[in-house]
């Protein structure tokens, strides 16, 4: 790409002075780009890697108040978009999170006034502080009262539930999840000077019209708390029951009918935490007494801990279910029968269930991809069972409002919002989370409530923020250095993130394990710098230097540049059009003379070989930084 003819010197500043260019920089960091709290993922995997871990947890935590949590459950977006994955596999970011939360985090045993140091200030104190209403106290509803106190917002939040944390605590097991570190988390945001309300029901113990009046401003992150059901003869019987009931059921330690032989309808990670949860769990959610036998002799007794049959049916053949492939095979590991194109049919038996009858699936999407389950008829097949658990999806539950609320809502029954500020259509009224957008993953609702504290602080002071400000560093010609250069840099495989071995594996002991430092930082030597791009430098008013010799192409391990004529370039979007340098013609691309540069940025592995090569110096290797992480990512960079 150009650089537009900034002039841009070592370290130079630069506010944003091409907006469409800083969108394409932005994108072109695709581990950040895919966070929705931005996190710069390749800052701190890098950092790691060169032993920096303290830098590292201030990167992964300034943008993220449950960065703990997001270290052993984020659904990490960031890993499907990261660009090593293009080569062989992408790097394990929420491992490496994980990593230096353990030495830094909320986990790790230090004070919360030293994490308070790693927290971003969105914005200053305010002179003037709100009374600030939080409903629901999910991811949502906690980062939205970390930011508004840190803002000097007066902020309590009220939740129906007698434990705090929404469904990172009734929903995500606690095998995933451990609890105490959930504590931990919601405690510092207490810490802070948020208040608690637990047990109270917004609709039921205070209305929704009395909160309003009683606060500046309202904050509604009330979640999708309701699983879905299905019309099917017989849905009624006892022992057939949602997802999210038996998890928060299991979860809060109330006890539970379930018996021995259960079947999960559903193919997503939350049925797998229902087939993983239920075989851990028997008729109770205490432990069985044999449970409590294993240190004594694990090996036998863990022959009979996962021993409740737990038959899974998902409408989905395996390369087609939604659930994440690790969740898949350690249910399978875990002895979860698994069986697929199978979808739930009636369910038998007379006053408590029996079996569950099945009808085999012709296909789940349409010709457009479009989820359209078609059945074989006359295939039906009966699993015996006396639980059946229906783990299909969750929707909003919106009665708390009351009649008359005056917000408006989606067809899809969410709460409607200004993409935005997330400001419902009742002045001083927030959304954001589930209860917005419909089931999503906890970084949303994270980024969701960060940015409601936001427009609330702003819809109560007035205040909004300036500009971002960002740092380009130009590297000199043979002063750039990448990993590259170490020669086993392609080759190093991704390190598998350790798990507890199946016959240690106790009903609520976490699965997943830590990085060694060795691991980690190994696996952190994997990332590419995406931050750092290979910038073409022309313009359309002095034209550009390259003389065409078509060196790069050569150079480059990766075969992503191709110097083109322009004759063969035959259509060009708006959106590509649009990144033009400022003014230049679009006949250029109708010329019969001259070449184009090409560069598929997908397959660019940062080497800097390119910009050696150039003999005119038009090509150069520049990083691209969002100002307040400049000095970190300058330590990110030192590889060699
Ligand atoms: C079983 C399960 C496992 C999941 N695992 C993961 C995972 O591993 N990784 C991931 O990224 N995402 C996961 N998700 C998704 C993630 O948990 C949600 O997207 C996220 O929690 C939504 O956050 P939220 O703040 O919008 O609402 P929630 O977390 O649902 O919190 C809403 C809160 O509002 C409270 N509430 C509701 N109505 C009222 C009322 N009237 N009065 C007072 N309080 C009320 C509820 O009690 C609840 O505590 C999982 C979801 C489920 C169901
Ligand atoms: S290679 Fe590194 S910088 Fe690039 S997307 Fe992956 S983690 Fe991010
Ligand atoms: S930086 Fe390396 S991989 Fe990327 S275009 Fe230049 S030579 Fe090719």
């Amino acid at each position: 790409m150009s650089n537009n003819g900034i002039k841009l010197g070592d370290s130079s500043w630069w506010t944003g002075r091409n907006p469409l260019n800083l969108r394409y920089l932005e994108s072109n960091f695709p581990c950040r780009a895919a966070c929705p709290v931005n996190t710069n993922a390749g800052g701190y995997v890098s950092l790691i890697a060169q032993g920096h871990y303290r830098e590292a947890y201030l990167l992964a935590r300034a943008p993220n108040p449950l960065a703990s949590v997001c270290g052993r459950v984020c659904a990490h977006p960031c890993e499907a978009a990261c660009r090593r994955g293009q080569i062989d596999q992408p790097i394990a970011i929420r491992a490496m999170k994980r990593f230096v939360n353990e030495r830094y985090g909320v986990e790790s045993g230090l004070s919360f006034e030293e994490i308070l140091q790693a927290a971003e200030r969105p914005r200053p104190p305010a002179a003037n502080s709100g009374r600030v209403a939080i409903i629901g106290s999910g991811p949502a509803g906690l980062a939205c009262a970390h930011d508004l106190a840190l803002m000097g917002h007066r902020v309590t939040i009220f939740d129906a539930a007698p434990v705090a944390g929404g469904m990172m605590r009734l929903g995500v097991p606690e095998y995933r999840l451990p609890r105490e570190l959930l504590d931990r988390e919601i405690d510092f945001i207490r810490f802070l000077g948020v208040e608690f309300r637990l047990g109270v029901e917004i609709g039921r113990d205070i209305t929704f019209a009395d909160l309003r009046a009683g606060h500046d401003a309202v904050f509604l992150a009330t979640g999708c708390r309701k699983g879905k059901t299905l019309k099917l003869p017989g849905v009624d019987k006892k022992g057939v029951l949602t997802a999210v009931d038996f998890l928060a059921n299991l979860n809060l330690g109330v006890p539970l009918d379930i018996g021995q032989e259960v079947v999960v309808v559903g193919g997503g990670n939350v049925a797998f935490d229902v087939a993983r949860s239920a075989r851990r769990f028997g008729g109770t959610s205490q432990p069985d007494e044999e449970h409590h036998n294993l240190a004594a002799d694990a090996a036998i007794a863990a022959s009979r801990l996962l021993r409740r049959r737990v038959t899974l049916i998902s409408l989905e053949s395996r390369d087609e279910m939604p659930a994440d492939p690790e969740e898949i095979e350690e249910g399978s590991h875990e002895g979860i029968r698994i069986i697929h194109r199978r979808g739930p049919h009636a369910i038998l038996g007379n006053d408590r269930v029996t079996a569950l009858e099945t009808i085999d699936v012709a296909r789940v999407f349409d010709e457009n991809g479009k989820f359209a389950p078609q059945f074989i008829p006359g295939s039906q097949k009966q699993i015996e069972c006396d639980t059946v658990i229906l783990a299909i999806g969750q929707v909003a539950d919106l009665s708390f409002l009351g009649a008359d609320h005056g917000i408006e809502i989606t067809p899809q029954q969410t709460i409607a919002v200004d993409a935005a500020t997330l400001a419902t259509s009742l002045p001083g009224v927030y959304a954001g989370g589930d209860v917005a957008f419909g089931p999503r993953i906890i970084i949303a609702a994270v980024a969701d409530g960060r940015r409601a504290a936001k427009s609330i602080d702003a819809f109560l002071t007035g205040r909004t923020d300036p500009p971002e400000e960002y740092l380009i560093r130009v590297f000199p010609t043979f002063g750039y250095s990448h990993p590259f250069a170490r020669g086993d840099y392609e080759t190093i495989p991704r390190r598998r993130v350790p798990i507890l071995p199946i016959e240690r594996r106790q009903p609520r002991e976490e699965v997943e394990l830590c990085l060694s430092e060795q691991e980690a930082r190994a696996e952190g030597s994997r990332c590419l710098h995406c931050w750092v791009n290979t910038i073409f430098d022309s313009s359309s008013i002095q034209g550009s230097e390259c003389i065409q010799c078509g060196g790069c192409a050569d150079v480059c391990p990766e075969a992503c540049i191709d110097l083109v004529a322009l004759s063969r370039i035959v259509a060009v979007s708006d959106e590509a059009m649009a990144l033009l340098p400022n003014g230049a013609p679009a006949e250029v691309f109708q010329s019969d003379n001259g070449a184009v540069l090409l560069k598929d940025e997908t397959a660019c592995i940062r080497c800097g070989l390119c910009a050696r090569r150039c003999p005119t110096g038009v090509i150069t290797m520049q990083a691209f930084y969002r100002k307040p992480e400049a000095p970190m990512m300058y330590l990110a960079e030192a590889t060699l």
